[in-house]
């Protein structure tokens, strides 16, 4: 796989972005209880975290794990790396610091 170190480092960033707010969830339902939780139905149960969690996220982070979704959809498609306005190669060093940008940083400053 041609972007699998761009795919771990989108990977890592959405479970960190994730993980800090199901940390906090996993806080209150310890300190208060959580009397809606389906012990018998793990699966619902998970969703409900999933959506816990989605519910406490920022408008910006809730922007980023979108762009993190995109990019690694655009891994799967092949069009991963290459700016979404001019079509041209985003440079490496860029895409290391940001691995979820989709547009060149001309592109990029240009908005
Ligand atoms: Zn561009």
């Amino acid at each position: 796989m041609r972007f699998e170190s761009a795919r771990r480092a989108l990977l890592q960033k959405r479970r960190s972005l994730l993980g800090r707010h199901a940390q906090v969830i996993q806080l209150e339902n310890e300190l208060y209880g959580d009397a809606r939780a389906e012990p018998d139905l793990p699966d619902v149960a998970a969703d409900h975290a999933a959506a816990a969690v989605l519910d406490k996220l920022s408008d910006a982070e809730l922007y980023q794990l979108k762009k993190i979704g995109t990019a690694l959809e655009r891994i799967d498609s092949g069009t991963y790396g290459v700016c979404v306005v001019c079509g041209k190669k985003i440079v490496r060093a860029r895409l290391n610091v940001l691995p979820e940008a989709d547009r060149c940083t001309t592109c990029h400053n240009s908005h």
